[in-house]
């Protein structure tokens, strides 16, 4: 089902493209918008993140994409199309580049200014590229950081564990249903009602409420009947989270995931309404990226409280101590990021969030393919019991979906083996294969997914613009590349890919080169950086790396 009654999900047997490459592409477009959390501003998620730059161009893509033949190259620049190549079958249909501005000019006011005059837009990750499948995307994610923490700490579970973190937006929102699954008492804090509630709606979070007390109440009973439960309290993180510290409550886990990193479009600062806030944007930037900075300050300060008296405190993607560093909090980087604490090890080996959807629009497809999952990698402990709760747990949000942490090799397999039952008749429609852009080959991001590598090369974005043309040598459906947007200007570059397995041999042959290449390089970016465990999957799975 899609969110928003202007913005359906589709799916069915009817193609409106000439076939199921274009076909699958439009779908997934109109797929973001209907699981996005603005859709009527083009907005998907990360507060300002875009399906294209405007409605004129949404307009174009849409027509482009329903009337171009197999053998056509659509080239969007920064959402907006640009032209339409002769090429030939085995090339991308679309390539992009969402929000890349050079060097010394990538910074948070320039792009507001660019933006603002119409010639750029923010692609998020996954946004501008149509690879959003709503707070599904990321929720494995954050499942295995929980359970790590929980491994780690606790003795492999969190139950009777209270974790405190922010934000329930497209990708904070998976962090209630994430926490219950880990089986945690779990308290999130946001400004914005609408968007708790949401959540409620889809069945990712239990209870909401305005008042503290009630929330910590709720917190308490479940901590203490090692039972799992979600709690949304509408407020202001940068105001409750000094609040819960100065009570003398330590939660054992804090994180936060608001739109820190947009200081303007993003983060709502503690001194103004929601609706105070929106209307100063666009009209005085400045004040609210001061005003948003102060709040940070006082937000990280508390965060960094508890650390000092116990919690296990990470930061969780969203650029949070940087600007608290920036505002005078000198040890906002004692707070250790997710990706290095938890998830590297992962990375080493190219497991990473890999993603599949039905483009039927059929949840049995989706079904059909938990149970391959099951067959081709019943040893894979993450995978098997990630497929076993989601399948029980995961609504679907807009065209049914599955993430599921794989990596080299296993990611080709299940593809392939998809492939041929597309090709067999065994599920109603093609499905599309992607991945996030926070995987190993395709992210540099020095304060996430890039920080503190062992050889230093946290800053060094060749690997991601390397990615991106081993993808389109690779024949892959749609390659795209973005830089950061709003506060993430200068901080990041991606490249994101698209593969769609309609159960032809030339599926077979784009799936097979695009995602053993993808991992391939993703597992030498860590080889060649120094970390032994790339080094020896890059020897034993024999990736071509070439060992220098
Ligand atoms: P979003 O814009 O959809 O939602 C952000 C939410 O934070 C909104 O609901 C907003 O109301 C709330 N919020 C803002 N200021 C607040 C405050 N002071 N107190 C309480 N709530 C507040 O963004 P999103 O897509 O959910 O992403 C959240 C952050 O996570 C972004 O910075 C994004 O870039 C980052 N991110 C991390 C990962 C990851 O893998 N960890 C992945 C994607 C995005």
């Amino acid at each position: 089902m899609g969110r928003h009654p202007n913005f359906p999900t589709p799916g069915g047997p009817v193609l409106r493209a000439k076939g199921w490459r274009q076909e699958a592409l439009l779908r997934l477009l109109e797929n973001v918008l209907s699981v996005g959390e603005d859709p009527e501003r083009l907005v998907v998620y990360a507060a300002l993140g875009k399906a294209a730059r405007n409605w004129d161009a949404h307009a174009k893509i849409v027509e482009v994409l329903t009337t171009m033949d197999e053998d056509q190259t659509l080239v969007v620049q920064s959402g907006k199309p640009i032209g339409l190549l002769k090429t030939h079958k085995d090339a991308p249909l679309v390539v992009m580049a969402n929000c890349n501005i050079v060097g010394q000019w990538a910074k948070a006011e320039v792009f507001y200014e660019l933006e603002r005059k119409g010639l750029i837009c923010w692609g998020g990750l996954t946004a501008g590229a149509w690879q959003y499948i709503g707070s599904q995307g990321v929720i494995q994610g954050t499942y295995e950081i929980f359970m790590r923490i929980a491994e780690r700490h606790f003795g492999g579970t969190l139950a009777g564990r209270f974790v405190l973190t922010a934000g329930l937006g497209g990708m904070g929102g998976s962090q209630p249903l994430a926490g219950t699954m880990a089986g945690a008492a779990i308290l999130c804090v946001e400004v914005d009602r609408a968007r708790a509630e949401m959540r409620q709606r889809i069945g990712y979070l239990q209870h909401i409420t305005e008042d503290l007390d009630e929330a910590l109440g709720l917190i308490g009973q479940a901590k203490h009947a090692g039972q799992a439960v979600s709690v949304g309290l509408v407020g202001n993180a940068a105001d409750i989270y000094p609040e819960i510290a100065r009570r003398g409550v330590v939660p054992d886990v804090v994180t936060d995931q608001t739109a820190a990193h947009d200081l303007v479009y993003g983060y709502v600062p503690a001194t103004m309404t929601l609706d105070e806030a929106r209307s100063l944007r666009g009209a005085d930037n400045a004040r609210l990226m001061a005003e948003s900075r102060n709040s940070i300050v006082a937000h990280v300060r508390a965060m960094l409280d508890f650390k000092r008296q116990g919690s296990v405190v990470f930061d969780n993607g969203n650029l949070i101590r940087t600007h608290a560093r920036d505002g005078g909090v000198e040890d906002a980087f004692t707070i250790p990021v997710f990706t290095e604490a938890y998830l590297r090890p992962l990375f080493c080996e190219a497991v990473g969030p890999f993603r599949w959807m039905a483009l039927s629009g059929e949840p049995g497809d989706i079904r059909r393919i938990d149970d391959l999952v099951l067959e081709l990698f019943p040893d894979n402990r993450i995978v098997t019991n990630w497929v076993r709760l989601a399948r029980k747990h995961v609504p679907f949000e807009g065209l049914p979906a599955r993430i599921a942490w794989l990596g080299h090799g296993d990611r080709t397999k299940l593809a392939l083996a998809a492939n041929d039952l597309v090709a067999r008749g065994e599920l109603a429609g093609p499905l599309a294969f992607s991945r996030d852009h926070l995987d190993a080959a395709s992210m540099a991001h020095p304060n996430i997914m890039t920080e503190n590598m062992a050889d230093g090369s946290d800053a060094v974005a060749d690997w991601p613009l390397l990615d991106a043309m081993v993808l389109c040598s690779s024949m892959a459906d749609l390659v795209a590349i973005h830089s950061g947007g709003g506060g993430y200007a200068g901080f990041m570059t991606s490249a994101g890919v698209t593969l769609v397995a309609d159960g032809s041999e030339d599926a077979a042959r784009r799936l097979g080169y695009a995602l053993t290449n993808d991992t391939s390089l993703g597992i030498m970016r860590y080889a060649d950086a120094g970390y032994e465990t790339a080094r020896e999957a890059a020897r034993e799975k024999d990736v071509g790396w070439l060992g220098l």
